[in-house]
């Protein structure tokens, strides 16, 4: 039995650190170039294996050195590769420029992720065994839909983060569980930029939504009962890259070990802020046991606040 299926993208991330990111038609020396595995799918695969969850992946990598490498990526952190292609041609990159103010400029290119049009054989059944399916808008839409639909007819939880932002096909949202965008993406689909308000209007279409709202935490909202806001631990941010993705894994652990949702959701933003602290993508998520200590450490912090607070 598998927990969670993660029906996603792999990319290897092209990253070149500069002062500051070329204009049109500049050239610029930068700093510092670093190749490292992601991809939205890939990332919350390996989030969610390392904060202790049964995790298998379903996506394609390129026949290229970067597939072998984003596949041992994945199985190093405990990821069920077996229904994870290799197609012929390129793996999905990601140039990212990131500029010394933190700020990024990314070209996506699909590469092997496009050639994921709808399930395979055997990716229904495995579908089937899980509790959770985790999905992104990184792969063409119509396997996600597909994906969606088999985890909706085997009656597993489906997770949707709603990234990259784009229109959304009709019908996903009805085969959705469970949406958790951040709140750029959250006003982008409904046109509200107010979180709470946009919660309220996303209930309409998804019974269960998670806003994610950057160093000020999430905000969880569902059609059973009165919303509720969680706070961020408060780090030094090095690098958010993946904070989402990190945050949707150690979630979808937590749910899927039948914690309690606000429980849940701290101990999400644990993992989360751990990552946020390091450089990288799948190189800065964190295993179970640091995610544990965070969030046992957190709570003192904020007791300690509470106290302050009611002294001051
Ligand atoms: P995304 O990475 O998808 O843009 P957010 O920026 O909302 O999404 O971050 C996702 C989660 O990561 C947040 O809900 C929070 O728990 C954590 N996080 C992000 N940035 C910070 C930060 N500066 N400090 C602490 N936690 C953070």
């Amino acid at each position: 039995m598998t927990g969670i299926v993660v029906l996603g993208s792999t990319n290897m991330d092209l990253v070149a650190y500069v002062a500051h990111a070329p204009k049109r038609g500049e050239t610029v020396t930068g700093r510092e170039f670093r190749t490292i595995p992601g991809g939205k799918g890939a990332n919350q695969a390996v989030a969610a294996a390392r904060a202790g969850g049964d995790v298998a992946m379903i996506g394609a990598v390129g026949s290229d050195e970067f597939g072998a490498r984003l596949r041992g990526t994945l199985v190093s952190s405990g990821v069920d590769t077996d229904l994870l292609r290799t197609a012929d041609g390129p793996s999905g990159t990601a140039h990212v420029v990131v500029d010394d103010d933190g700020g990024n400029a990314i070209v996506v290119i699909p590469g092997a992720n496009g050639t994921v049009t709808a399930l395979a054989p055997g990716d229904e059944t495995l579908i089937a065994t899980a509790d959770t399916l985790l999905l992104q808008l990184e792969l063409p839409l119509s396997a996600v839909l597909d994906g969606a639909g088999a985890a909706r007819r085997h009656g597993v939880r489906t997770v949707l983060t709603p990234a990259p932002v784009q229109p959304l096909p009709p019908g996903l949202l009805a085969v959705t569980d469970l949406l958790v965008p951040n709140e750029h993406e959250a006003a982008a689909i409904t046109g509200i930029a107010d979180p709470h308000t946009a919660a309220g209007e996303l209930l309409r279409r998804v019974p269960e939504v998670v806003i994610t709202l950057g160093a000020a935490g999430s905000l969880y909202a569902s059609r059973d009962r009165a919303p509720l806001t969680v706070p961020a631990p408060r780090v030094t941010a090095v690098d958010t890259t993946a904070a989402g993705d990190t945050f949707v894994g150690a979630l979808a652990v937590a749910l899927g070990e039948g914690r309690p949702v606000e429980q849940a959701l701290r101990w999400a933003s644990s993992a989360a802020a751990l990552c946020v602290r390091r450089a990288g993508a799948s190189t800065s998520m964190p295993y179970r046991p640091e995610i544990d200590a965070e969030n046992d450490h957190r709570t003192t912090v904020q007791e300690s606040d509470q106290e302050s607070d009611t002294t001051s």
